[in-house]
């Protein structure tokens, strides 16, 4: 299994490189030494991460070949649009699009008024296209792993806040680079987030442990792990971590501060932006549906992720919990995300987007037209299955009862249906 094409590098400039998969270029951050034009390699999230044997890699081309152009195809031909479905309203829109002129404020809410099946239908074609025109098929694949749902935050969406009753669990350090090892190994995984609540069991020396053995098994090592001091960020960056995950998930800042007891939209923004400083290839986002915001507030919740010029969107319908403040919220429309991922799509056209396990919760069928409006990456949870039901951030997370196998299985297949490739996204 192998989630990652071999790439060739083809020039260094500095700290960025090109490689090249099959006449495809893409632009890196190289993070390794002793390199030379020439070599076989895996990027991931724009990052190089490992360097591999000329022999084992052109074995694995050899293998690729002639599926990858097939892949191009199948991408090209889902990626057509039927424009004579558009009012003129909406196809006034949508040319600005094409002729990549930003979007007004008004238009974007526009865009979120559509409701008639067949002008979203268009939506998401062009939102697809715009994907294809700017990343070709290329697709990126993380696994995640969810290492403790201890949280010292109380945050009024979360079902791992503190005041929740849960059945709590930890795992051991070791456990953690076990399961990474496992995936990297029996997988083929080439990135790995590291994601849990507040939790300051891990300490600085433990953290730094997990990732530097990680990093040592040559895959990108994101965090995920909230709140933390820039000290803390700093170290782990040292030690080898090089992407974040932290969304601001609101831009409201009222609806932030009541949401998120004892912390400010403010110092979210501050730390986001200082990650990126580090260094850090950074995923941000927002929820969307979360109960008080307006379709306003989503235009502006996807104004700040294009501000904070992210390398990942990341966001998700909010999926009301049991026994949290938000329990009784209602259901999210999964047009409202879809419409989300097309109109990000076109605001900020050379992004990449994330399909979050949130969505699949919310409709089964959500992960395949996300990809088809707009999205380019996914996530795959390879938490061993009894911490995986115990990570309850929402209720009823889809993937639970599914082997890691099964579902690695079936999002390849969905990803070879779609003829997206695992070529990296670059920068
Ligand atoms: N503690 C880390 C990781 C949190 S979990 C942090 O604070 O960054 C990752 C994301 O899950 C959160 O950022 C939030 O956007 C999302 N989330 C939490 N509860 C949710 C819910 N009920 N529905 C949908 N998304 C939720």
């Amino acid at each position: 299994m192998c989630y990652a094409i071999p790439a060739k590098l083809i020039a260094i400039d500095g700290q960025t490189g090109t490689v090249d998969y099959f006449g495809e270029k893409r632009k890196i951050l190289v993070d390794l030494d002793d390199l030379e034009i020439g070599d076989y390699v895996y990027a991931q999230g724009g990052v190089l991460v490992r360097k591999i044997p000329a022999a084992e890699a052109e074995e694995i081309l050899k293998h690729w070949h002639d599926i990858f152009f097939e892949l191009k195809k199948t991408d090209a031909a889902l990626a057509t649009i039927d424009q004579t479905k558009l009012s003129s309203n909406a196809l006034h829109v949508l040319q600005k699009v094409n002729l990549r002129k930003s979007l007004t404020q008004d238009e974007m809410l526009a865009l979120y008024e559509l409701s008639d099946v067949q002008e979203l239908k268009v939506l998401y074609e062009i939102a697809n296209n715009v994907r294809q025109r700017e990343h070709g098929n290329a697709s990126c694949v993380h696994g995640i792993i969810e290492f403790s749902n201890y949280c010292s935050g109380n945050c009024h969406y979360c079902g791992i806040r503190k005041d929740r009753k849960l059945l709590r669990y930890r795992m051991s350090v070791d456990e953690i680079i076990a399961t990474a090892k496992q995936a990297v190994d029996e997988y083929g995984f080439k990135a790995l987030v590291l994601q849990s609540g507040e939790d300051f069991w891990y300490d600085d020396e433990k953290l730094i442990t997990i990732v530097k053995a990680i990093r040592q098994m040559g895959v990108l090592v994101f965090v995920s792990i909230g709140l933390r001091s820039r000290e803390t960020y700093r170290k782990l960056y040292e030690a080898g971590a090089r992407a974040a995950l932290l969304r601001f998930e609101t831009s409201n800042k009222d609806i932030f501060a009541k949401l998120r007891p004892g912390t400010s939209l403010a110092n979210r923004i501050q730390l986001i932006k200082d990650l990126q400083a580090m260094g850090y290839v950074l995923a941000t986002g927002f929820i969307i549906g979360l109960p008080g915001e307006t379709i306003s507030d989503l235009v502006q919740n996807i104004l700040l992720t294009k501000y904070l010029s992210p390398d990942m969107y990341s966001f998700g319908p909010l999926i009301p919990t049991d026994a949290t403040p938000l329990g009784d919220a209602p259901k999210v429309n999964k047009d409202l995300v879809l419409k989300t991922i097309a109109i990000s799509r076109f605001v900020d056209s050379n992004s990449n987007i994330l399909v979050t396990t949130a969505l699949e919760t919310l409709d089964f069928s959500a992960k395949r037209a996300a990809l088809l409006a707009g999205a380019n990456s996914l996530m795959i949870d390879i938490t061993p299955q009894y911490y995986r039901e115990l990570y309850k951030i929402y209720d009823n997370k889809v993937d639970i009862p599914k082997e890691i196998g099964q579902n690695i299985a079936e999002t390849v297949k969905l990803l070879y249906d779609l003829g997206r490739a695992p070529t990296d996204i670059g920068i």
